[in-house]
């Protein structure tokens, strides 16, 4: 029988009893059609993970007693930042989903001259939410017991600094030539692409233009080419 691994915002110990939220209640209930008595999976998104046993589930709430530690090694010694340019609505939920299976640490929407999506206010907060909702059930899938933070956006010249890695086709540097590292940023330009004068303002504050060969890549398989090459060559796969 299939064990879920669920995601729970607070702090575990073998032995509690815990409360589950309304969301995971309902998709266990509705979704995943588990029973009382099955077994579950539970982590903190902090290194912490316990089987856990079902003990309530219906309509007014569920719980889960928390029996054993598990030992889950599924987080690379390689701490990888992604910096994304905002791109359109499906495009950026695959970024997020697949850079999390690939391992990053953190995700932080970039504004750039030409990203085309206006957020603010409300529907910036909603989609902030959901960003972090598709990171968290990739981390659950992936057998991830770190859920990568979905960073507020912000400005391309804000977020860059010296050792940054910056994707642009016309870059001068190779992923091959960097010397090892144990952590490690990386720009990727919006579906337009950053403006020359965004890459010579970022080289000017010492990131290096870095060129994934003589293809230009979409910028959903950019970002996720250079993720799995650098993984590679510097983390664990
Ligand atoms: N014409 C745009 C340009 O020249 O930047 C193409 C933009 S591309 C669709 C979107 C983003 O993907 C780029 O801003 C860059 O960050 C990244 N990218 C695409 N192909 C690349 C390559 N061959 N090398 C490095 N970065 C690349």
């Amino acid at each position: 029988m299939r064990v879920w691994r669920c995601f729970l915002q607070q702090s575990l110990a073998s032995g509690d009893e815990v409360q589950l939220p309304e969301p995971l209640a309902h998709r266990l209930l509705n979704v995943l059609r588990v029973r009382v008595g099955d077994a579950l999976q539970l982590f903190d998104g902090k290194g912490n993970e316990y089987l856990a046993q079902l003990t309530k589930l219906a309509k007014s709430g569920a719980s889960a007693r928390i029996g054993e530690r598990v030992d889950v090694q599924a987080e690379s010694v390689l701490s990888m930042t992604l910096g994304q340019g905002i791109c359109r609505g499906e495009k950026m939920d695959l970024v997020i989903q697949k850079a999390t299976e690939l391992g990053v640490v953190r995700i932080v929407p970039l504004i750039t001259e030409r990203v085309e999506v206006q957020l603010d206010g409300q529907r910036l907060q909603r989609r902030l939410e959901h960003w972090q909702q598709v990171a968290t059930s990739a981390a659950e899938q992936s057998q991830r017991s770190a859920v990568p933070e979905i960073s507020a956006p912000m400005a391309l010249l804000d977020f860059v600094f010296p050792g940054a890695l910056l994707l642009d086709p016309a870059g001068t540097h190779r992923t091959r030539d960097l010397p090892m590292r144990s952590q490690l940023s990386l720009l990727v330009g919006p579906e337009g692409g950053f403006s020359r004068r965004e890459v010579e303002a970022a080289i000017a504050r010492e990131a290096l233009a870095l060129r994934l060969g003589p293809r230009t890549l979409r910028t959903e398989t950019a970002g996720l080419a250079a993720l799995a090459i650098l993984q590679s060559q510097f983390g664990d796969m």
